[in-house]
């Protein structure tokens, strides 16, 4: 995950491809430290222990003698990473999640911020392989680039190597978001996140549609399905078609939901607007298997996470409402209606909207009820029907480009 929040620092991971090929000293170092963590790693499961200075403590003297040609500090960070593998591997294990021993298979090293140097004007990392003998890389920088290169707000957090690209970390402290001048209350449905944006006495409905996240996710399954039926005989290869189907659906799915979410926060940022989210952690699962299996999926989670890193990020508030009763209830008598609603949410008092929009504007009255959204008012009477503005819709997928940050920084 790009962004992680560690004591009151967020840290955002971003992706340099190489000018030129990895020189070999860095090569052989990238397999020295796999090496080190694979041995790491089992020594930590012999001895019952995680965290990376147990595993210093333990294994130290005898990695520095196994690992003579590496530089010492990344011998250290060889035990971090084999201590957070080993973590993630018990957390599985106390979930009740069958959990294979974990072993790292990519060539990957990590150095720690005060073990390389990059020249943030240039471009060019120096990174120590041992005593007297360093490699320079030299980055390939794009505009993308320069804001976190010349950002000196930002400082140096740990380096990820790859055999042909590198992961910088980024680090800043945690901005204090900016005063709401606006609103903007989103319902997050399977295909679209549905809402209104308050700016004063007017309120528009907004709509960022991503019908292509379900199917894609359903395109996926099916495929799944298939494979494993066709494959019934030889589990070990339906295994590892499933898995490569997986991580290739997850890629998708990822890269569009960053989509939206970036649309979402350059609304957010460009009106002062605060962002209301349902709080979806304490969503019950539903009855029907099928549609649980779609709905229960962590598009919509996962979508929620990056909203919240990248407005944590850029100081844009959000404020995340427990949704119970949110499309069951009126907004303008609080009547709670307790039949199935059909697309459209109706009341006896005479009000009648859109089951989305109307969850919408009952995320917003509670946020403002409990004055998380600033000084804002709402009235449901200015709703302005005939507008809908449009945040994201699929086609605006074929104009943008990657940038390069959906880099995944951890062991695989
Ligand atoms: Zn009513």
């Amino acid at each position: 995950m790009p962004v992680v929040v560690k004591e009151e620092m967020l840290v955002k991971g971003v992706v340099f491809y190489l000018a030129s090929d990895l020189p070999s000293e860095a090569k052989l170092l990238l397999e020295d430290f796999r090496l080190a963590v694979n041995n790491a790693i089992r020594v930590g499961l012999q001895a019952r222990v995680t965290s990376r200075n147990a595993l210093v403590k333990i294994a130290y003297k005898d990695f520095r003698e196994q690992h003579r040609r590496m530089y010492a500090q990344h011998l250290v960070s060889a035990f971090e990473v084999a201590g957070s593998a080993l973590k993630n591997h018990r957390r599985r294990i106390r979930k009740g999640v069958t959990s294979r021993i974990p072993f790292v298979k990519r060539l990957m090293m990590k150095a720690e911020n005060q073990a390389y140097k990059l020249d943030r004007k240039s471009g060019v990392i120096d990174l120590p392989i041992r005593a007297g003998c360093h490699v320079e890389l030299r980055l390939v920088v794009s505009q993308y680039h320069r804001e976190y290169l010349d950002d000196m707000s930002l400082s140096l957090g740990s380096l990820t190597v790859l055999p042909d690209r590198v992961i910088v970390a980024f680090r800043k402290d945690v901005p204090k978001p900016f005063a709401p001048e606006s609103a903007l209350s989103l319902d997050t449905n399977e295909r679209s996140l549905d809402g209104i944006f308050v700016e004063g006495d007017v309120a528009k409905a907004v709509k960022a549609d991503f019908p292509e996240v379900a199917i894609i996710q359903q395109r996926h399954h099916d495929r799944r399905k298939r494979l494993q039926k066709k494959k019934a005989h030889d589990r070990r290869t339906s295994r590892t078609l499933c898995r490569r189907e997986g991580a290739r659906e997850h890629h998708r799915v990822e890269y569009r939901l960053h989509q939206v979410a970036n649309s979402v926060l350059k609304f957010a940022e460009e009106r002062k607007s605060a962002i209301i989210l349902e709080d979806l952690r304490g969503m019950r699962p539903k009855r029907n298997k099928e549609l649980n299996r779609r709905l229960s999926k962590w598009p919509r989670r996962k979508l929620h996470q990056i909203i919240e890193y990248k407005a944590q990020w850029k100081g844009i508030p959000v404020v995340k409402i427990d949704p119970r009763n949110s499309s069951r209830t009126c907004p303008t008598c609080g009547r709670i209606q307790h039949s199935r609603m059909g697309a459209e949410f109706a009341c006896e008092c005479g009000w009648h909207m859109d089951r989305h929009l109307n969850a919408s504007i009952n995320l917003l009255q509670t946020a403002i009820s409990k004055g998380m959204a600033g000084g804002l008012r709402f009235d449901p009477g200015a709703f302005q029907h005939d507008v809908m503005m449009i945040l994201y819709e699929p086609a605006m997928a074929a104009r943008s480009e990657p940038n390069g940050t959906s880099g995944v920084v951890g062991v695989t």
